[in-house]
């Protein structure tokens, strides 16, 4: 019998922590900007952001994708689209989309830090009101700039598609946790025991970023860059195939047809 994904306590708690990350919008934009981390840099100072996608590189080893499965806000709002539409949207050489844009912005951030003079100064809240990010009525503007930009193409795309395409954070994620597998880092994994799978497909339904996790648990656990580590797949297999494990290495392994990685095939 299939699991219902809605009793699942786990998915309960991390669609609550969503939705409050999402409430909590308006007071964490500018943590998340990619424009204020340019601003900041230009009057020599380390903002909110700066510290934010920092953090988000340094714990991807250990934690992987976590922050977009049950802490992003553009994520809780994708999550409420897709009330709307259960789309999957395309994919393949489209995901490389977010690397170019997160390429020519790194780009410029790391311009604009090299050339202070002197010492930065730190200031996490940088251009809020306390703390606050959206008070005045023109920040409104901006916020809802955003919001549009991450609800349109996910109407338009399907589920998360701006997670796939646009996110200017994913990239980080991605980026260190292939860093960690490399250096063998123990850190989140989703793993399988494909033997058990009686291929069924009702991960692949599940799944908000449109993996095709069937083919992906025989190559013995999730391996796609696109994975958020949500374990929608891991609550709702009904033979328990998949796991949350702490699991060190597993980069390096050689390409399956499906192009994800292959842990079988890893050096120990
Ligand atoms: S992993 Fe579980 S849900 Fe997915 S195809 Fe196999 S048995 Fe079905
Ligand atoms: S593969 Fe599983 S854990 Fe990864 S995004 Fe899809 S459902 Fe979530």
């Amino acid at each position: 019998m299939t699991r219902s994904l809605e009793l699942r306590p786990r998915q309960r708690i991390r669609r609550t922590l969503l939705l409050v990350s999402l409430l909590a919008f308006p007071v964490t934009l500018y943590y998340f900007s990619p424009a204020l981390i340019i601003m900041a840099g230009i009057q020599g100072v380390i903002n909110g952001s700066f510290v934010v996608f920092a953090a988000m590189f340094v714990l991807s080893p250990l934690l992987g994708r976590l922050f977009c499965g049950y802490l992003c806000p553009a994520g809780g709002l994708q999550d409420c689209v897709a009330t709307i539409t259960t789309a999957r949207p395309r994919q393949g050489r489209r995901n490389y989309i977010k690397y170019g844009i997160w390429g020519v912005w790194i780009t410029a951030v790391v311009l604009v830090y090299a050339l202070i003079d002197g010492h930065p100064r730190l200031d996490v809240l940088y251009e809020t009101e306390h703390g606050v990010s959206v008070m005045a009525p023109q920040s409104y503007i901006v916020y809802y700039g955003i919001v549009l930009l991450i609800v349109v193409p996910s109407l338009i795309g399907g589920r998360r598609t701006f997670c796939h395409y646009l996110c200017w954070m994913a990239p980080f994620m991605v980026l260190g946790t292939k860093l960690g597998r490399r250096l063998r880092v123990p850190g989140v994994r989703i793993l399988a025991t494909p033997d058990r799978c009686r291929a069924c497909a009702t991960c692949n339904s599940a799944c908000p970023m449109g993996i095709d996790v069937r083919a992906a648990v025989q190559t013995g656990g999730i391996f796609d860059a696109e994975c958020i580590q949500c374990g929608s797949c891991v609550d709702v297999c009904p033979a328990q195939v998949l796991s949350y494990r702490m699991k060190g290495g597993t980069a390096g392994g050689q390409r399956t047809q499906t192009g994800l990685r292959d842990p079988r095939l890893v050096k120990p």
